[in-house]
């Protein structure tokens, strides 16, 4: 059987940067890349808010950059999906899904979340040319431009909010005529001149079109929740802010989590209630959700893991 001093689970920029780090500490690290080797930068097109990158940078090709730097100091990548968790015992014992077995002497969660979508025709297609799940970092693209943002609840408006910064209208998408989000939040988007609503309306499709070699979102096709009525909307760009999903099924009975599935780390740190194995980025946060943020949480967790690691020893 394998054995690696950390298994890091997940490959987005906290898995890679928790990589980096712990293998430059001189341990010997296992990257378990997972469904969507790279992350969910891998499906978005251009970054231009990570530091370092004047000119921004295509989100694969960032990755890309993560995964060699990491590598070049002794990090191995392996292309599989850890099925199991074994933390009645150390070393842990992971498991893929052909059932391989890897024992690590400590772990790093690094498995993310995941936008939920909509799961209409056309959202795919159009994802990174007109459709995103982040106004954070897509928003910028859209000055003076026509975008809606689908969803009710504080996310959505918070995203309307921000949108306004650039676009010249923004429409927020509503499947009923009561928000789930905090009145405050509701108020504040009504206030907003630039926002206005479609309510009891829900997205069917994304329609668009094909200029110069590069896809468009040009349309969505919006059903009317109660008298089922479609009607086509010219739109630039859709922000679906319908929640996040984190990654963490697998954990669930082992690692403290909030209700939504978030784990809980203590305090500033990266620990988890279990001795050994520590969690970074989206898995564990639920506010900033940034590739920045994660990548950092990713250092947090390897500095913690290192000397934990180091304490095993010496004890
Ligand atoms: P929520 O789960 O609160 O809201 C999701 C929204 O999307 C709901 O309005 C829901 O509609 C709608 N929705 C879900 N699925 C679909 C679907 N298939 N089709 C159409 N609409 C759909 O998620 P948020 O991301 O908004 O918020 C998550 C948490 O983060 C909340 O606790 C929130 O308070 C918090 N948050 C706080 C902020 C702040 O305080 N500044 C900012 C952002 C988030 P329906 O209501 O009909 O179910």
């Amino acid at each position: 059987m394998h054995h690696t001093d950390i298994a890091i689970i997940g490959s987005g920029p906290a898995g890679f940067t928790a990589a980096l780090y712990a293998s430059r500490a001189n341990l010997k690290v296992v990257i378990f890349e997972g469904t969507q080797p790279g992350g969910q930068l891998t499906i978005t097109t251009e970054v231009e808010n990570y530091p370092g990158f004047e000119h921004g940078i295509m989100g694969p090709e960032l990755m890309e950059v993560f995964r060699k730097q990491a590598h070049r100091f002794g990090a191995q990548s392996r292309y599989e999906m850890i099925t199991h968790v074994d933390a009645s015992a150390r070393p842990f014992t992971l498991t893929n899904e052909r059932g391989e077995k890897t024992t690590a002497d400590a772990v790093i969660v690094a498995t993310g979340a995941t936008a939920k979508l909509l799961g209409v025709p056309g959202e795919q297609e159009y994802m990174g040319f007109g459709v995103s799940a982040c106004a954070t970092c897509d928003g910028f693209f859209f000055r003076g431009l026509k975008v809606f943002v689908v969803g009710g609840g504080d996310t959505a408006m918070e995203e309307a909010n921000y949108l306004t910064r650039f676009a010249e209208s923004v429409t927020v998408i509503h499947r009923r005529d009561d928000f789930r989000a905090s009145k405050i939040m509701v108020d504040r988007a009504k206030a907003n001149p630039k926002i206005s609503f479609m309510l009891n309306a829900t997205v069917d499709e994304y329609v668009g079109t094909t200029v110069n070699n590069a896809k468009k979102l040009t349309h969505l096709r919006v059903r009317n929740t109660v008298t089922n009525e479609i009607v086509d909307v010219p739109a630039d760009g859709a922000f679906v802010a319908i929640g996040h999903q984190p990654n963490t099924s697998l954990f669930k009975g082992m690692l403290d989590m909030d209700d939504v599935g978030y784990i809980v780390t203590t305090g500033k740190s990266s620990y988890t209630n279990v001795d050994g194995i520590f969690a970074c980025g989206d898995a564990q946060d639920s506010v900033y959700r940034q590739a920045i943020t994660a990548a950092g949480s990713g250092c947090m967790a390897a500095i913690d893991a290192e000397r934990w690691l180091e304490a095993q020893h010496s004890a």
